[in-house]
């Protein structure tokens, strides 16, 4: 890709409206052009600064609580989990979005998951723009060779020779009055024996379990899976493990989900803070998330 045409991009890019083939080569561009990655962090810039107008006025308004209408009906896995990790960052990303802001580097999950995807099926598909991205700029600060380090992981990984059953599968579950839309990275098995789902991690911290028995949940309901016959499974890349599970009780995990979604119904959304404050967008506006950072500093 030529600097015209990624800087012509980059609009749309942050908006996360680029398209799969366009992203991708925004991306490639921006992690070796020092010009383009001002050019970027320049409008990164600006949308900061726009993010914070409009977090202001959200405070003048005194807004708290938000009228049903505003929740969206249709969430996505990834939707969920980032609820169930910090309800304000849901809902400055899904209800009330402010500007997106996230740098090229913390998209570096999203390739690795890519790269993957494309080894295993050998159909060369793609990932949607929302998925998860769960390194974050401060895990890859100073640390250039992570990312050939993930793809050397995978491949002495035990899964590096096998095709998997499916992959990229999307499913669409009714839970209440929501539809939960998700991906599954990968599923290894034969069509009618047990399944081993997977998800790829590339961060370091210990994933929610939840988002594995979503997609339990969706084996079970939608493809009709026998609950014992399936397997949960993170694997960590950066620490080339893998920690599985059983499948558990599929009503036991619907009422989780159905607990999430009912707190989003509700349309109170509180900050809960912890480390991942420091690589939330919002931090910079955020008084809890700030004040966390500054104890745990
Ligand atoms: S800074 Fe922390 S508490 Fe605030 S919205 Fe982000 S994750 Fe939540
Ligand atoms: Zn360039």
């Amino acid at each position: 890709m030529k600097c015209d045409d990624c800087l012509n991009l980059l609009e749309v890019y942050l908006d996360g409206e680029a398209g799969e083939r366009n992203r991708e080569q925004v991306q490639e561009h921006l992690m070796k052009c020092a010009n383009c990655t001002s050019a970027f962090e320049a409008l990164t810039a600006d949308r900061v600064q726009l993010a914070t107008h409009l977090r202001e006025r959200e405070t003048a308004e005194g807004l708290r609580t938000v009228d049903g209408d505003r929740i969206p009906r249709t969430l996505s896995a990834s939707s969920l989990m980032d609820h169930a990790r910090c309800p304000k960052q849901f809902y400055w990303t899904r209800v009330r979005p402010l500007p997106r802001f996230s740098g090229p580097a913390a998209r570096i999950g999203t390739e690795i998951h890519r790269w993957i995807e494309r080894r295993a099926s050998g159909q060369g598909r793609l990932l949607e723009a929302d998925d998860t991205v769960d390194l974050t700029q401060e895990e890859l600060a100073g640390d250039p060779g992570r990312m050939d380090r993930l793809r050397q992981a995978f491949l002495t990984s035990r899964y590096a020779d096998r095709a998997p059953l499916f992959a990229e599968r999307a499913f669409l579950l009714r839970v209440g009055g929501f539809a939960v839309s998700g991906r599954i990275d990968a599923i290894y098995g034969e069509p009618d024996g047990p399944w081993e789902i997977v998800d790829w991690k590339t961060g370091v911290g210990a994933a929610d379990p939840l988002q594995l028995e979503l997609y339990g949940l969706a084996c079970v309901e939608i493809w009709h899976k026998a609950p014992e016959d399936l397997t949960l499974t993170y694997y960590y890349l950066a620490r080339d493990e893998a920690v599985s599970q059983p499948m558990g009780s599929p009503d036991v995990v619907r009422e989780r989900v159905q607990s999430s979604l009912s707190a989003i119904g509700t349309g109170v959304f509180e900050p809960t803070p912890g480390r991942w404050c420091g690589y939330c967008d919002f931090k910079g506006f955020c008084e809890t998330g700030r004040a966390w950072l500054a104890d745990n500093a």
